[in-house]
């Protein structure tokens, strides 16, 4: 995720809870509270949704012994007497769904997750073999990225020490699905590009968004093409999952999964648009000054510091992201030159005219 200078003035109007277990009740039976992340980005908000029966968790925190310890607290400390009936998962990065399991057997209760989500969470659970099969390695090898830093970069992937156990069973959600919960019925509204089929509640009487991270508001959510669908277009797919966000109301109170609740729904999705539109352009001057790129060239260029093997994997699967939507949209052409490098030049420039530095 990138983080953006705030630009635009949103308005944030409850102080975050610490993530020691303590909430913040940020509507009548709606509370936030935060999981700790040992990571840059240092945590994740989730929210409980008091119904008739029971509260609705929405999102897990990641699979940690921290993490298992601030749910007992809060399940000991904040729920009114009332037990928790079942859990959402907005989307299967392990951030919001790694203690999917432990809760579902702690609590005893059902998991509610899309189709895309839940099966992609279940095909993700084995790391890549180690070497990596031919597929994937020509992924890396067409981007252009240097074999050691493949390499590195899978080795950091392969030891990834969240790896979640998987919930074996799910109830699906589909968009357009309307939840009861208590007084407030909640729509799911699906957005695509950050992952799969990323569910968002919102409850249009309140005038409430449950974003998950499809609407973040100072950190642009990760938008990538990886090895598993190299011919993706998932930048379109986010931009279009922006516009359904906008038919909401403009005074919704946004419950993102990181950072504050904030208002400004529109003016966050405006911004989001302007940051991928320079990101085209920052793309489109390094194309026109020295001639067509590789994948990993532009990914030098969108990403001057990066910090290690993870950085590498995400920014490499957005700088694609950019380049596949440009590519789409006609801005681009991409052939294969001699080393079996995808090479990137702008439409409107013939190839023989340009110079490869
Ligand atoms: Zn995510």
């Amino acid at each position: 995720m990138t983080r953006l200078p705030a630009r635009v003035v949103l308005d944030y109007p409850f102080t975050a809870p610490a993530s020691d277990g303590s909430v913040v009740e940020v509507a009548p039976g709606i509370l936030w509270a935060r999981m700790p992340m040992p990571m840059a980005l240092d945590h994740i908000n989730v929210y409980l949704l008091r119904g008739d029966e029971g509260w609705t968790l929405v999102d897990t925190g990641l699979n940690t012994d921290t993490g298992r310890a601030r749910w007992e607290h809060i399940a000991a400390t904040h729920l009114q007497g009332l037990p928790i009936v079942r859990l959402v998962c907005t989307h299967m990065h392990y951030d919001h769904a790694g203690l999917a399991s432990w809760l579902c057997e702690r609590f005893d209760i059902p998991l509610y997750m899309t189709l895309g989500e839940y099966f992609m969470m279940r095909a993700l659970s084995q790391p890549e073999p180690d070497p990596l099969p031919p597929s994937q390695a020509l992924f890396y090898q067409r981007a252009g990225m240097p074999q050691e830093r493949i390499d590195r970069m899978w080795r950091a992937m392969r030891q990834d020490p969240f790896m979640p156990p998987q919930p074996r069973s799910f109830n699906r959600l589909r968009g357009g699905d309307e939840i009861q919960l208590g007084a407030r019925l909640w729509r799911v509204v699906i957005g695509e590009g950050h992952s799969p089929e990323h569910a968002c509640l919102y409850c249009e009487q309140d005038q409430i968004l449950i974003a998950g991270d499809q609407l973040l508001p100072r950190i642009s959510s990760n938008v990538l093409v990886t090895g598993i669908e190299p011919e993706a277009n998932p930048l379109q797919l986010w931009l279009e999952s922006l516009t359904r966000l906008e038919q909401l109301a403009p005074d919704t109170l946004v419950l993102p999964s990181h950072e504050r609740v904030f208002r400004g729904l529109h003016a966050r999705t405006q911004e989001l648009r302007e940051h991928h539109t320079q990101q085209f352009d920052l793309l489109r001057a390094r194309l026109q000054e020295h001639g067509a790129c590789t994948a990993f060239e532009a990914m030098l260029c969108l990403f001057p510091r990066l910090r290690g093997p993870v950085d590498d994997m995400l920014a490499l699967g957005e700088s694609i992201a950019h380049l596949s939507w440009m590519r789409y949209d006609g801005m681009l052409r991409r052939e294969i030159d001699e080393d079996g490098h995808y090479r990137f030049r702008l439409a409107d420039v013939p190839a023989a005219q340009k110079i490869n530095h």
